[in-house]
């Protein structure tokens, strides 16, 4: 599955489409791993367990225990990432995460009255985590955070440690959710109407609709990605969000001559 393009490339394209050149030349991101960083984590990793907390009586309780058991769990599971991390970082975050606590809370109470304790259950507790999935015919492959059963079809998931919009979901992340759709309709031989975004950081968990226009835009970024793949510099966009990059140092500004003949 070499040459597929990832659903991560399409996210990546959102963000820039520089990101998704850098990766293919095999560029080593720069990762700064800070508390916040490491606070993204944990909080990842709690939400896993997030049914534990609807099921309990004691919801501040039960959050704090998958708090510390997700602390004391992290470095193995990004084992990669984490193996050499200053104990003081993983304190850090972990306090970063416990302050945070009551509006996760408040924000699992509003999903329950939103969705139904029902089936924001049928949401946490998921049939696999992870799962990859990919579509031969479409020469794309990805994997959602959970893969799910709602109304007796098959839907995925994604869990995302940023900032949760207002109302709806984020374009990126509807757009993540419909190609993971895609990859689950071709999987199944199926029709997948919604997918579901849990914004961990607030516990709100949100539903949103597969449209036809974004099962478009999907296709259509894939194949802008495959041209990069094949070597195609794309010209930085203004709003390039360059001061969060971990491409930072190596990625050149202008777009060279050569590059615009591919
Ligand atoms: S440094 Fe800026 S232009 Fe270069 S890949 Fe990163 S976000 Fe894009």
């Amino acid at each position: 599955m070499e040459d597929y393009v990832r659903v991560s490339d399409i996210s990546n394209y959102l963000k820039c489409p520089r990101k998704v050149y850098y990766t293919y030349q095999g560029h080593e991101l720069t990762r700064t791993v800070n508390p916040s960083y490491v606070a993204a984590l944990i909080i990842k990793e709690m939400a896993q367990d997030f049914a534990e907390v609807v099921n309990s009586e004691d919801m501040a309780s039960s959050l704090q225990s998958l708090l510390e058991i997700s602390a004391q769990q992290i470095t193995t599971i990004y084992r990669d990432e984490l193996a050499d991390i200053d104990p003081e970082i993983i304190s850090q975050a972990t306090t970063q995460v416990g302050s945070q606590l009551d509006e996760v809370i408040s924000g699992i109470q509003e999903s329950m009255q939103a969705l139904g304790a029902g089936r924001l259950l049928d949401i946490f507790n998921s049939l696999d985590d992870e799962p990859i999935l990919y579509s031969e015919k479409l020469g794309m492959t990805g994997s959602p955070d959970r893969l799910l059963m709602l109304d007796g079809g098959p839907t995925s998931s994604i869990i995302r440690t940023g900032k949760a919009p207002l109302n709806g979901v984020w374009k990126d992340d509807r757009l993540r959710l419909t190609a993971l759709s895609i990859l689950l309709e071709d999987k199944h031989d199926c029709t997948v109407g919604v997918g579901v975004v849990e914004y961990a950081r607030y516990g709100i968990v949100r539903e949103v609709p597969i449209r036809r226009a974004d099962r478009r835009k999907v296709l259509t970024l894939a194949g802008r990605v495959r041209k990069i793949r094949d070597g195609r510099l794309p010209d930085r966009p203004d709003d390039a969000p360059c001061d969060y990059c971990g491409h930072v140092e190596h990625c050149q500004v202008t777009q060279t001559l050569a590059s615009r003949f591919f």
